[in-house]
């Protein structure tokens, strides 16, 4: 197995001008998706691969009861110009090729049939704060949207996957959904936080792909319900020993994900052990899809 020299989401920032689904090779002498016409960059291989991972990660969320109605909305980066996104009105349950937008970055239309989600401006507004950020997923999991109601998050030290894929999950504050206002809450808490509660609504996660933006909602969903529970068998909580958070902080750092506690010194910039190398080829592996 190759040693991953550059972090995940690092190689995802690099991709970002010429960001491709999985499966799909640009070819160098091809122009870029941001130098053709909205027309051909909605009908291009990357966008008709990005179309199909939205639909079959909708259809994840609809199944995994993370959405109700025709509430949540996906969205992808295509190329630097354009996006993908699901319409207003419509069940993440129920979605077509047709059924998907492709918006200019200030949430204009231009193509597809069907009108835009309203809460595109939230994705763009994440995707305006972090070129990091090629896809947004938002939804209200019933788990994680209790905890959103009370302005409150899961302590932290409890669950290893919570702490390396997303670590303190942001609060945003209440406005209401679809506006400008609305989408600006999230601004604050973009740069270290790639999940983030809505208050009174729901929760917003952006990653390098739709399917990793998806994971992070299931990972949240199972931290909250798993600490609800955890509080019912009515014994103490315990939590992960210091010395070993540090440990999990550096391979996040390596791994390239945002979090806040990696601004303190105490972080070691390196791995220190071969468990922590251990750990990391198998991070990597799953992120990669190789296992
Ligand atoms: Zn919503």
């Amino acid at each position: 197995m190759q040693q991953t020299e550059v972090p995940v989401a690092e190689r995802g920032r690099e991709a970002a001008s010429t960001a491709s689904p999985a499966g799909v090779t640009s070819k160098p002498e091809a122009l870029k998706i941001e130098e053709i016409s909205p027309l051909a960059a909605a009908s291009s291989p990357e966008a008709e691969a990005f179309r199909k991972e939205i639909i079959r990660v909708g259809r994840k969320l609809w199944e995994r009861q993370y959405v109700d109605g025709c509430g949540g909305n996906i969205s992808v980066r295509l190329g630097s110009r354009y996006v993908l996104c699901t319409p207003t009105m419509l069940s993440k349950g129920d979605l077509e090729p047709a059924d998907i937008c492709l918006s200019d970055m200030d949430g204009n239309i231009l193509a597809g049939d069907r009108l835009r989600t309203s809460e595109l401006l939230l994705h763009l507004e994440i995707y305006k704060a972090s070129p990091q950020a090629q896809a947004v997923v938002h939804c209200h999991p019933p788990y994680a949207t209790a905890f959103a109601v009370t302005g409150a998050t899961p302590p932290n030290g409890l669950i290893i996957e919570y702490e390396l894929f997303i670590g303190p999950a942001a609060v945003a504050p209440y406005e209401t959904t679809g506006t400008k206002a609305f989408a600006e809450t999230v601004r604050p808490f973009v740069k270290d936080h790639n999940t983030i509660l809505l208050a009174n609504h729901g929760i917003v996660c952006w990653a390098d792909t739709v399917t990793h933006a998806e994971w992070l909602v299931e990972i949240f969903e199972t931290c909250c319900k798993t600490y609800l529970l955890a509080q019912q068998i009515g014994k103490p909580l315990s939590f992960i020993p210091e010395n070993k958070m540090r440990e999990i902080l550096a391979l996040k750092r390596r791994l390239g994900f945002p979090d806040a506690r990696l601004h303190d010194a105490a972080v070691p910039a390196e791995g220190t052990s071969a468990e922590l190398e251990r750990l990391m080829e198998q991070v990597t592996a799953r992120l990669e899809d190789r296992n």
